[in-house]
């Protein structure tokens, strides 16, 4: 897979200390986007499932593994094996698209990816609703989605978990 990058500690991509992938290719080109040198799908550097898992297994800080970008699901059947290494280690798994959980739900090859993810950020970033005030999130038309629950509703569902959502 195309990779843009990767932080091994991050606490801005989830709860806890999480693994962060940066997946290298968007074609959203948002206005104010954080990460335009991840939009060429053939730049960053060629990364292997098992290399990238290896770096994810030799940190036991971990309480998860985020998959952010570009977009992810440009390389979602590349992403496939490594999203189920990390739901074998017991690592909760979070994934941020431009996609809404609406239009994921539209393309058969995202739904093997989705199936082993526990949290979907979804929703293109638009600087019009940026807020730094929103946890885990860019712009307010973002939403933090249980992605089991979604899936089984059949609609997009809210993730109500308190680490995540900093409530309750
Ligand atoms: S979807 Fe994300 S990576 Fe792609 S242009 Fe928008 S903010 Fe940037």
């Amino acid at each position: 897979m195309r990779v843009a990058g990767f932080v091994n500690d991050s606490i801005t991509d989830g709860p806890g200390f999480r693994f962060t992938l940066f997946l290298q290719g968007c074609r959203r080109a948002c206005p104010g986007c954080h990460n335009p040198d991840t939009w060429d799908p053939s730049g960053g550097s060629e990364m292997g499932a098992e290399e990238i898992f290896a770096k994810i297994a030799r940190n036991p800080l971990l309480s998860g593994v985020t998959f952010s970008g570009g977009e992810p699901f440009l390389q979602a059947e590349a992403l496939l094996p490594l999203a189920q290494k990390i739901k074998a280690a017991g690592l909760e798994l979070a994934v941020y698209t431009g996609y809404t959980f609406e239009e994921l739900q539209g393309l058969p090859e995202a739904l093997p990816l989705m199936a082993e993810a526990d949290v979907l950020v979804d929703g293109p970033f638009v600087a019009a609703q940026k807020s730094l005030e929103l946890r885990f999130r860019g712009s307010a038309n973002q939403r933090i989605l249980d992605l089991p629950a979604s899936l089984q509703a059949g609609r997009a569902v809210l993730l109500t978990d308190p680490r995540w959502t900093g409530e309750g």
